[in-house]
């Protein structure tokens, strides 16, 4: 029997991309929008790309921001499909700005999105995982939660937040047969990046060691790899995907 993968905002970008890669393997996927405009504009070709490869895939809408809708969502996913075998906790947003002109919203609306929807997915997926003695959980964080990035207080502070709450949820989950990892991703040429100016995207590529920003097939080809049984004895790690821009 097919497993089952449950990927949050994965109607565009590196969450797209991870979606269709776990179809590739034969998972069947549940692919999280944040509302009915993102499953018609993104999401529904993403779960045809997905079913291309023989596997079920269907949307399921949800503010993974919000507590309750993630409650929902989990319990939709489990209805639909039984079980679910791994979690990919991708979605995110920036809202960059320096410290001193910041606006409060800008910070909370990040760490809303970016920390306490792993919270809320964690907590939810984690009672039928441990009912099961078993699943993977891979958050993306990001190398600007490792080492920091002007103009990213809020986005670096909440990518922190997630790389400290997959370490005690790896040691909390680890007895049941759970395995919970990090990726993160340096540059990788998606919709978050294109928006970013000129100037700081040549400043970005300059410092990479193999000179190319990643490309979102590079952060997926980890997370499926933390989510197989090769990676059965890899917990609580982040796996840094950069191209050797920090070192
Ligand atoms: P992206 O293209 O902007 O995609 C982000 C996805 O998250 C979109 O599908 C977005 O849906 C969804 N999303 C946003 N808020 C949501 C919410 N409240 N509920 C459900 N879904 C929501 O970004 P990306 O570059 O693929 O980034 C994916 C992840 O990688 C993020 O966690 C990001 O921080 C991380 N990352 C990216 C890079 C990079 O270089 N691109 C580097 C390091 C880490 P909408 O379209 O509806 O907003």
């Amino acid at each position: 029997m097919n497993k089952i993968v449950l990927i949050t905002g994965a109607s565009q970008g590196i969450g797209a991309c991870i979606a269709e890669t776990f179809a590739e393997k034969g998972y069947n996927v549940a692919i999280n929008c944040r509302s009915q405009n993102e499953v018609e504009n993104g999401g529904n070709s993403v779960a045809e790309n997905c079913r291309s490869h023989g596997v079920e895939a269907e949307c399921f809408i949800a503010d993974v921001s919000n507590f309750e809708q993630c409650a929902n969502l989990v319990k939709e996913v489990a209805e639909r499909f039984g079980c679910i075998d791994v979690l990919v906790n991708n979605a995110g947003i920036t809202r960059d700005g320096l410290l001193a002109l910041m606006k409060e919203d800008q910070f909370d609306s990040v760490i809303a999105v970016n920390l306490k929807s792993v919270f809320n997915m964690m907590h939810h997926t984690a009672k039928l995982m441990i009912k099961a003695r078993k699943g993977h959980i891979v958050n993306i964080a990001s190398v600007a939660g490792l080492y920091g990035n002007p103009g990213q207080v809020n986005y670096s502070a909440s990518k922190a937040g997630v790389v400290g709450i997959t370490m005690s949820a790896a040691k909390e989950l680890g007895a049941r047969g759970i395995t919970v990892n990090a990726v993160a991703p340096g540059f990788i040429e998606t919709p978050m990046t294109a928006a970013m100016p000129e100037k700081a995207r040549e400043a970005a590529l300059s410092g990479i060691a193999l000179r190319r920003g990643g490309l979102p097939k590079d952060v997926a080809n980890a997370v499926t790899f933390l989510a197989s049984e090769e990676a059965s004895y890899i917990t609580g790690q982040v796996l840094v995907v950069d191209g050797g821009m920090i070192m």
